[in-house]
């Protein structure tokens, strides 16, 4: 009798960086790409042990609203939102800049501008 192949059912193992995608912040008003987060260490937790939870708001560059309060948990890098869609030029037009990133304790507020 040839023995099966065991299969393994340990858990992966997590690597230091992970891929935990991205999350793009939209405008509630108009509904306009803002920001693009790329969440990259999803599971990171402070010193004390808690998880980042994150409650991420951005302006709005085009009407000056303000999106919905977007949580975000982990380590995560932000930018501005580009379109690059080369055989379609219009989409250059929705293409922003990430101005400025205000903390204050869990609360994160992204400034945006019109990139032209
Ligand atoms: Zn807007």
């Amino acid at each position: 009798m040839s023995k099966l192949k065991q299969e393994d059912e340990k858990e992966k193992p997590k690597e230091g960086l992970v891929d935990g995608g991205h999350v793009i912040i939209k405008c509630s008003n108009c509904n306009k790409p803002l920001v693009d987060v790329l969440i990259v260490k999803p599971n990171e937790k402070k010193s004390d042990g808690t998880p980042f939870i994150w409650k991420c708001v951005a302006e709005c560059c085009y009407c000056s609203d303000k999106s919905f309060i977007t949580e975000i948990k982990g380590i995560f890098r932000a930018a501005g939102f580009i379109v690059e869609d080369k055989e379609n030029s219009e989409h250059y037009t929705e293409i922003t800049n990430l101005d400025d990133i205000v903390i204050d304790e869990d609360n994160i507020l992204f400034k945006t501008s019109r990139r032209k």
